[in-house]
């Protein structure tokens, strides 16, 4: 099969043809109809992530067709439309006996601890577990671009951030994680701040739910226009950048008992940022993580799709070929442009 390849970090990926995956006995082998182009692979390909091992299919955010499937699969078969979350959990151990696949303590992380979607097929184990079949309705594209932005910002507003209606919700950085939050923060009935250095993004935060924006470039204090905008501070805060700044104006800008969720990964320079914590400890904040979401929790997230509450597709920015992956992976670490950038022709 034809695959983007990287041997060295850092250095140039090049198409290759590279032997097709084979399904595990448990797993299905897909073919890629679209995959998302995500700042998570340029982490990996920069040698950020200690799961790689070298030579590595990048991708992780993908859907497509079922095309084999391993003699233990049981609810899957070839041809079946789906996609899959980007932590795919065993489903034996104790986390996932207790619903939370998304930090499975033995999880694959395909494009990371194994070859991912940059490539015509990728192998993902564990099907019954992780698999979740794609609407008639839906492109491969939109599904593609669930995969990790979308489904990490849903269970990082509704299971994480906990948003009720009316609630001020305060968005630090609008690429693809962040205007996925703000469209669904929107729809859960929260007022939305949206938070960002350019004036397109916001322009576009404020199209899909955005009620307030804050250019961070002409802001010189942006804690302080939240609290103005907020009335005292958000309710909940996410910073979907992953920087020590966006970090610790998404904590200091909350009121009391504000809860924060940290979605933008922290790594290399930003990995150990500074923490306001005599705040956390007077105002009673909430700090927490999401990473990712399990296959279950998609139905949810489906049906706001279906009824038209959820529109991912808007999300889905410059359609390119895996011909044309190698450029934009590396392109990557800079800003992206708007919306999700989606590899739909192999
Ligand atoms: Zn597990
Ligand atoms: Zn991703």
């Amino acid at each position: 099969m034809k695959a983007v390849v990287f041997e060295k970090f850092g250095e140039t990926p090049t198409i290759q043809t590279v032997p097709d995956p084979e399904p595990a006995l448990d797993g299905v082998v897909i073919k890629v109809e679209a995959t998302g182009l995500c700042r998570s692979d340029w982490h990996g390909w920069m040698g950020h992530d200690d799961g790689i091992s070298l030579p590595h299919v990048p991708g992780h955010e993908l859907a497509g067709v079922v095309v084999a499937a391993g003699s233990q699969v049981t609810r899957w078969k070839a041809g079946e439309r789906v996609t899959v979350p980007f932590a795919v959990g065993c489903g034996h151990c104790f986390e996932c006996s207790s619903g939370n696949h998304q930090v499975c303590e033995h999880q694959s992380q395909p494009g990371f601890t194994a070859w991912g979607s940059f490539a015509e097929y990728v192998a993902i184990d564990h099907a019954d577990t992780n698999l979740v079949r794609l609407p008639d309705e839906m492109e491969f594209a939109t599904a593609a671009s669930l995969g990790c932005r979308f489904v990490t910002s849903f269970r990082a507003i509704v299971d994480q951030g906990r948003v009720t209606p009316g609630e001020w919700v305060a968005v630090h950085g609008c690429g693809g994680v962040g205007l996925s939050a703000i469209m669904i923060a929107s729809a859960m009935g929260a007022n939305v701040i949206a938070i960002d250095l350019t004036d397109e993004k916001l322009a576009f935060a404020s199209k899909i739910g955005a009620v307030a924006t804050i250019n961070a470039s002409k802001t010189p204090n942006v804690v302080k226009a939240v609290k103005q905008i907020t009335n005292g501070g958000a309710h909940m805060s996410m910073d979907a950048l992953g920087h020590s700044s966006t970090s610790f104006n998404s904590i200091a800008n909350l009121r009391r008992r504000g809860r924060h969720v940290q979605v933008g990964l922290m790594l290399g320079e930003h990995a150990r940022p500074q923490i306001p914590m005599d705040k956390v400890i007077a105002f009673e904040l909430e700090i927490r993580g999401s990473h990712g979401m399990q296959a279950y929790r998609y139905q949810a997230m489906m049906e706001m799709i279906r009824t038209g509450k959820l529109k991912p597709e808007l999300l889905v920015g410059k359609r390119i070929s895996l011909d044309e992956a190698p450029a934009a992976l590396m392109a990557m670490g800079g800003f992206e442009g708007i919306g999700i950038g989606v590899v739909t022709r192999f």
